[in-house]
């Protein structure tokens, strides 16, 4: 009997090597007995356009997209209704191939947006980003649709910022959103909950982001880092009084919403849960 043939996904990005992604893909697809193998897909920006038009052909069912070419996939995929807003958010991180179509998804979005939701209801809430890359982007549109007070945002980039400003007025209409040109400008103190979405704090020798006295025990920090689990920023925030959570959640959460894309099926949360944490402490940073 011939047999069946396994299933490809993978994380398409450039670089991807350090990734979570394949433990807790393949740790689902292994529980859920699902003959299927989750990799990774290093491409250089040349090579993107070839890769995505061989999907099919390469029996390649599905894709997690990250740095640089969540934008740049927008060019290939075909978004359904209730998707439709990527094309203003300009982020696509996730691909499902469908007879021979490439269908684009976000789960960074609604996955921000549960683990936020079970620490801290953004309704009402003042709030400050850190960062207007992709990431950030998705941020706003969190709190934004979630009925935020108001959101202050700093790049370091100040048209980058002021972007997302557009991006969000354009989608919500009257919504109170910022630009600021200097960190300070935020008035984290009067916030309720600053979010940073910089990737300040991978890396042992980075700056802090802020200071301490620019914390206050009443605010909620989350930093969309997971690798180290404690930033400087959070530790500051900590030793301050304030609450804080990384970024594990989320990426636990949009593997969970990616999985369910691909296969169709319920993901196993808890064996994905496990994967991620057996993986971090494996390559813990510091
Ligand atoms: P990105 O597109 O590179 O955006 C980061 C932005 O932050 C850039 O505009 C960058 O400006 C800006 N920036 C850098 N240093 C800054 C500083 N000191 N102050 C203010 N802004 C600064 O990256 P991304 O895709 O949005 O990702 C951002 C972070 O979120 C990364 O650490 C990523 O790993 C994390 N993330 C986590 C999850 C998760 O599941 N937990 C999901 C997505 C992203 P320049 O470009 O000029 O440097």
């Amino acid at each position: 009997m011939a047999q069946e043939k396994t299933s490809i996904f993978g994380l398409l990005g450039f670089p991807v090597k350090h990734s979570f992604s394949p433990a807790m893909h393949n740790a689902a697809f292994k529980y859920l007995k699902i003959n299927a193998r989750y990799g990774l897909f290093e491409k250089k920006p040349q090579e993107l356009e070839d890769f995505l038009n061989s999907l099919a052909r390469q029996n390649i069912c599905g894709l997690n997209v990250t740095i640089p070419y969540k934008e740049r996939v927008l060019d290939f995929v075909e978004l359904d209704k209730e998707s439709f807003y990527l094309r203003e958010i300009r982020a696509v991180n996730t691909i499902v191939v469908e007879g021979g179509i490439l269908k684009g998804f976000n789960t960074d979005i609604p996955g921000f947006s549960k683990h936020l939701k079970e620490q801290i209801d953004p309704l009402n809430k003042k709030t400050a980003i850190l960062g207007a890359g992709g990431a950030g982007r998705a941020v706003a549109y969190v709190l934004a649709s979630s009925k935020a007070k108001e959101i202050a945002i700093y790049d370091i980039d100040r048209k980058k910022s002021q972007g997302v400003v557009d991006l969000i007025k354009k989608v919500f209409l009257n919504f109170n959103i910022e630009a600021v040109g200097r960190i300070e400008d935020l008035n984290i103190k009067e916030k309720d909950l600053l979010v940073n979405a910089t990737p300040i704090g991978m890396e042992k020798t980075d700056p802090y982001l802020v200071t301490e006295e620019m914390l206050y025990k009443d605010l909620f920090v989350y930093d969309l880092i997971y690798n180290p689990p404690q930033t400087k920023l959070l530790a500051l925030a900590k030793k301050v009084g304030a609450k804080t959570s990384n970024g594990l959640g989320m990426l636990l959460y949009q593997g969970v919403l990616s999985f369910g894309h691909f296969t169709g099926v319920d993901a196993p949360v808890e064996i994905m849960r496990q994967a991620l944490t057996k993986e971090l402490e494996k390559c813990r940073k510091f």
